[in-house]
């Protein structure tokens, strides 16, 4: 029997400690830490311009902070000193401008995101496709597919090289309402299916309501608030916490 000092705690996927990043005097993000636990979907939620991109885009490597650390599956990829490249971090990207090549088939799109041999890219990016159920798409160009048969492809691309952690940063805010619904709960079911963690970023309380394992309330580059949404939906920290929630319906 493991005494229980020797019991550890899951280790989470993805951790940043105190994340910091200023544009021109301006702290946008103001001191983040999170993390992200295996088979969870933490909403990172807040106004628009609250730093939440930044903190993402620090997260993906695309962009540098000027304190705090980053680890995935418990190492270190990041902190001032050291830096993995973004393709070394075992991070997946869903952004809402991350469109599919237009010149390039269902086949090619996916198979971008695939290490191997040409040969042996059809197989895997036809059971790629069959997870997101679009695997009679494979040799169609993405002009071809509907909005939402391209965010699903886009959902197999990301998927493609078995990512520890997925970004998605308001991948949904592009396509109409029911579109949405939809394309949201594919979206979930796959990730849930693969036990792929989320940090999906929205400006949307009933996205985050919705799709969250856990919320963080995120305003002016800091996070005022943690929790299961219901308990934040019912507590909110403040009156602004309270005001942000209460169009939901
Ligand atoms: P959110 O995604 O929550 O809407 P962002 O992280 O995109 O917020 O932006 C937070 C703030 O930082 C905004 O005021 C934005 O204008 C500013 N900002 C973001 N990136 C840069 C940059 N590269 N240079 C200067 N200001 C920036
Ligand atoms: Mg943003």
């Amino acid at each position: 029997m493991p005494q229980p000092d020797q019991v550890s705690a899951p280790q989470p996927r993805l951790e940043i400690r105190d994340i910091r990043r200023s544009f021109g005097g301006r702290d946008v993000v103001d001191g983040v830490s999170l993390r992200v636990m295996p088979g969870q979907v933490t909403c990172l939620l807040g106004p628009s311009g609250c730093g939440k991109s930044t903190t993402l885009r620090i997260i993906a490597g695309v962009d540098m902070q000027d304190a705090g650390e980053i680890y995935v599956d418990g190492q270190l990829v990041c902190d001032t000193i050291h830096r993995v490249p973004p393709e070394g971090r075992s991070i997946g990207l869903m952004f809402q401008d991350f469109a599919l090549f237009p010149h390039l088939s269902v086949l090619q799109n996916v198979a971008f995101g695939l290490t191997g041999r040409k040969g042996e890219k059809r197989g895997k990016v036809l059971e790629l496709l069959k997870k997101v159920d679009l695997a009679r798409a494979i040799d169609s160009f993405p002009h071809e597919l509907s909005g939402g048969e391209q965010q699903r492809v886009a959902l197999a691309r990301a998927l493609a090289p078995k990512p520890s952690i997925m970004l998605m940063d308001e991948p949904f805010s592009g396509l109409d309402e029911r579109l949405k619904d939809e394309i949201r709960d594919t979206t979930l079911d796959v990730l849930k299916a693969e036990g792929t963690a989320v940090l999906l970023v929205t400006h949307e309380p009933d996205e985050a309501m919705r799709m969250a394992d856990e919320i963080a309330l995120m305003r002016d580059g800091r996070i005022v608030q943690q929790g299961a949404p219901y308990n934040i939906y019912n507590a909110p920290v403040d009156k602004r916490a309270a005001m942000f929630f209460s169009d939901i319906n």
